[in-house]
């Protein structure tokens, strides 16, 4: 990232924000002030199994132009109001990341404005902040390809454990393809298993694996997939004891960073985030520990264009700006590689 020229320097217009990173293609518009006025998406649903990243990105490059149309004309301005247009620059799928990535460039080229590369990890950190009004979190991001437990320490946002293979979504979303469930428009294969959940209730014993601050949850996932297939206790027992065994990993680590940093707040942001239980799990440790716990609202907990549009604005209004020959993506950009001067 290099400074902007002064030129740019004048913080008015709007940022619009692009997240392309898996099975999403969102736009998003930001305000300086924090303002959201669009935030509008179009999902890939693979026809069977998990997210094809040629599919994927053949969806995003086909539904490009009219959810950026839809965002404009949700937000009422015209291109000629943006003054930056952000992208997600990593992490995440190569050729998901990529379109995204065209797509901003071409735009930031045509109405010659800056373009800001933006950290789709830090954007699911700042958008819960944005939206629940937390400022110093111990946060647990967990989504379909991510999962950790973060918090800001001198300049960046600091790994305290995070997964050693799988991510829990993906954990939750192969469990439930195995387990016969479809994918439906409107309902993640996470929030099937949350409804089965709900029902089951006795406990089967499965693997907990936390290591020094991180989980392992591949282990987790194989031996509930064979409980299912043993046929030997059912489905809604599994989903149960799934989410018992992976939140409870979750949110030992999340606990611990806590108890660290003896921060005063917990943020739970990302797809999963949408789960009552990961959530009520979540806020009794806050309250062992006298810290507010608060969860992302659900428009924002998946990923969306909204909260890379502003994070575009917290980059570009401390200076960040990318140009067009540093846009490569980045497909293992870590969160804690990414300095994040708009926090003191
Ligand atoms: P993201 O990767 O942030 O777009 O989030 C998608 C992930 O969130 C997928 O793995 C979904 O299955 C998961 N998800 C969505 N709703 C729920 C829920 N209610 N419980 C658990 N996981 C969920
Ligand atoms: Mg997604």
């Amino acid at each position: 990232m290099k400074k902007p020229q002064e030129m740019h320097q004048k913080h008015q217009g709007y940022c619009l924000g692009i997240e392309s990173s898996a099975d999403d293609f969102g736009v998003g518009i930001a305000g300086f002030d924090g303002e959201i006025l669009a935030n509008k998406s179009d999902s890939y649903i693979p026809i069977e199994g998990g997210i094809h990243p040629r599919e994927a990105a053949r969806h995003h490059a086909e539904v490009a132009d009219r959810v950026l149309k839809d965002a404009l004309n949700a937000a009422d301005l015209k291109p000629s109001d943006l003054s930056s247009i952000a992208f997600a620059q990593g992490p995440g799928l190569g050729p998901s990341l990529r379109t995204g990535a065209t797509v901003a460039r071409a735009l930031a080229s045509y109405l010659r404005i800056p373009l800001v590369g933006v950290n789709h990890s830090v954007a699911h950190i700042e958008i819960g902040k944005l939206k629940t009004g937390v400022t110093d979190p111990v946060t647990l991001y967990a989504s379909g390809g991510n999962t950790m437990v973060t918090a800001f320490e001198a300049g960046r946002y600091r790994v305290f454990g995070e997964t050693l293979d799988i991510a829990l979504g993906n954990c939750l979303d192969v469990f439930a393809r195995e387990a016969g469930l479809k994918n439906q428009k409107g309902l993640p294969l996470g929030a099937a298993v949350e409804r089965l959940a709900a029902k089951g209730k006795n406990l089967v014993s499965l693997p907990y694996v936390v290591k020094g601050m991180d989980m392992s949850l591949s282990g987790l996932l194989t031996a509930a997939t064979t409980q299912i297939k043993m046929g030997s206790c059912c489905l809604e027992d599994v989903c149960y004891s799934l989410q018992e065994h992976a939140f409870s990993m979750v949110t030992e680590v999340t606990e611990r960073a806590l108890a660290h940093t003896e921060k005063k707040e917990v943020l739970l942001t990302g797809g999963v985030a949408a789960n009552k239980r990961l959530q009520s799990m979540l806020n009794v440790i806050a309250e062992d520990h006298n810290a507010k716990f608060s969860v992302v609202p659900l428009e924002f907990a998946t990923d969306n264009g909204a909260m890379i549009a502003w994070t575009g604005v917290l980059a570009f209004s401390h200076g960040l700006v990318t140009p067009i020959d540093e846009s490569y993506v980045k497909l293992r950009w870590r969160v804690d590689k990414v300095d994040v001067p708009w926090i003191h």
